[in-house]
């Protein structure tokens, strides 16, 4: 029965210890109260925020006086007084550097009766928020929280980002502020102005520690105007989603997955990928499985086609690599001849994730030369009549077949009788990399008998000595990765 294309739900977002925001302060007031080494590091970057800090402390210690005097942005009074409730009155944030839990109390309450949110110092059932800790590239700000469950796990992940973000990315960010209101009197359209946003932003990648300045705003400006109207085309990427874990999503797929209007995803990409998708990005399954109703060729390609017609930025999102049995020379031509842009990011194949999983190489010195990929599954829904058996029974070869479920008793039959010693290692791999995954590995002449065990999860099936190496996994499992791992080995 045939299947028409179907909007996926977008997962809902996982909870959420803690939300972040980015709280103006540029020109407000802010509280602070307490004289301490903690207070004064709080009236320090409230005054960085471009708050206008009042403190209130009748015994300020000596840093406190110096920020004080030399403010990093917003002016800061030490008022040499304890504080009183009527002080928080029109605040925009307050902080307490209190003694004990009694002040903590009160100063908490005091807040909240004037509609201030507050935080005490050290005393997280007091605070309605929480610093993170920060990677500072003003205007680009990165804020990290572990909701107070690991503070020195947070500042290990700041250290690691910090090393990560180029201090140039301020001057870039910066200058993308006083760019925005300049482009928009530039007379380019919407999308023309992505377009310019994104070679910016390649740009700033690449060049992270240049100054940026005029004559790149000209030569971004030029290279947009020259692309012409193409933005506003559209385009269809086709992209590998990898055989299961996102983890092996390559750095393009992600990127073209942030930056999609819509994806067309196949029934195999595992739904972790679709975490690495622009939330706002229209989500649409589109399966062809060889045996759940699928959607037709035909009318993909069309949908497809269409969709870039409208100016849509498509991602095409395929399971493993879409160029191994993927009928992307199909849906690449169609988007040709409708006179579509079309690029493709290749991606990790079934193979390759299966092969990981076991743990063996593909080719091994002398005994595995060659490696090839053919499908178990025609057309027609049986065995393929044009199976090169030959090179199936070629002894130094490592065979991975796609697809074999329906047909592996046949394909088993069949190399033997054609050839192929029926001691030779043969393994079914099941969700390779996925959550379920699981390997078993017999020979060509008993491996069918396991195909009740792969349940409705994609299978594939590898043939050849190479395979034989898996017995590796038993004596040091892969460290780490694969603890779900369930790997039978010949008897
Ligand atoms: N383009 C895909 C293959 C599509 S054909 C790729 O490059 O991997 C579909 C077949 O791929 C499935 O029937 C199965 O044989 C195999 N396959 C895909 N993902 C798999 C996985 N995680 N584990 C085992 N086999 C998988």
């Amino acid at each position: 029965m045939p299947r028409s294309p179907v909007e996926a739900q977008t997962p809902r977002m996982q909870p959420l210890a803690r939300l972040p925001v980015f709280f103006s302060l540029a020109g407000k007031r802010a509280v602070v109260v307490g004289g301490s080494a903690a207070a004064a590091w709080k009236a320090e970057l409230l005054s960085a925020a471009g708050a206008l800090v009042d403190v209130y402390a009748p015994d300020a210690c000596e840093e406190m006086l110096s920020i004080a005097a030399a403010p990093p942005q917003g002016k800061v009074r030490v008022h040499d007084a304890p504080w009183r409730p009527q002080d928080l009155k029109g605040a925009a944030i307050a902080v307490g550097a209190c003694e004990n839990n009694d002040e903590a109390e009160r100063f908490a309450f005091a807040a909240r009766d004037c509609g201030v949110p507050v935080n005490v110092v050290d005393k997280p059932a007091f605070c309605d928020f929480a610093f993170g800790a920060i990677v500072n590239r003003s205007p680009l700000v990165i804020g990290i929280s572990t909701d107070g469950a690991a503070p020195i796990f947070g500042q290990a992940i700041r250290a690691k980002i910090e090393a990560m973000i180029p201090l140039g990315f301020a001057r870039w960010a910066q200058a993308a502020r006083s760019w925005r209101s300049t482009l928009k009197l530039s007379g380019l359209s919407f999308n023309a102005r992505r377009r310019f946003w994104q070679l910016f932003t390649a740009r700033a990648l690449n060049d992270p520690h240049a100054e940026p300045g005029r004559t790149d705003y000209d030569a971004l400006l030029r290279k947009t105007e020259a692309e012409g109207d193409a933005p506003d085309r559209g385009s269809v990427t086709l992209v590998g989603a990898g055989p299961g874990d996102p983890e092996l999503l390559t750095l393009r797929a992600v990127r073209a997955l942030q930056s999609a209007d819509i994806i067309l995803i196949d029934d195999l990409v595992s739904p972790g990928v679709l975490d690495f998708a622009r939330r706002e990005a229209r989500k649409m399954m589109v399966g062809k499985t060889g045996f759940a109703p699928s959607c037709k060729q035909d009318e993909i390609n069309a949908l497809m086609i269409k969709l870039a017609r409208s100016g849509k930025r498509v991602v095409r999102l395929k399971g493993g690599d879409p160029l191994i049995f993927g009928r992307a020379s199909e849906e690449m031509e169609a988007c040709r001849d409708a006179g579509i842009c079309t690029d493709i990011v290749p991606g990790i194949t079934a193979a390759q994730g299966a092969a990981c999983s076991l743990g063996i190489s593909l080719t091994r010195r002398r005994s595995a030369r060659r490696v090839q990929f053919v499908t178990g599954h025609a057309e027609n829904g049986r065995l393929p009549e044009d199976i090169a058996w030959a090179s199936i029974a070629d002894p130094a070869v490592t065979t991975v077949v796609y697809m074999p479920k329906k047909t592996l008793n046949d394909f088993a039959q069949n190399a033997i009788s054609r050839g192929l010693n029926p001691a030779t290692p043969a393994a079914l791999v099941i969700d390779a990399t996925g959550p379920s995954e699981k390997a078993v590995v017999r020979t060509i002449a008993t491996i069918a008998g396991e195909i009740d065990g792969c349940g409705t999860a994609p299978a594939i099936l590898i043939v050849g000595a190479a395979v034989q190496d898996s017995a590796l996994l038993r004596a040091s499992p892969t460290p780490g990765a694969g603890a779900h791992r369930q790997v039978t080995m010949p008897q």
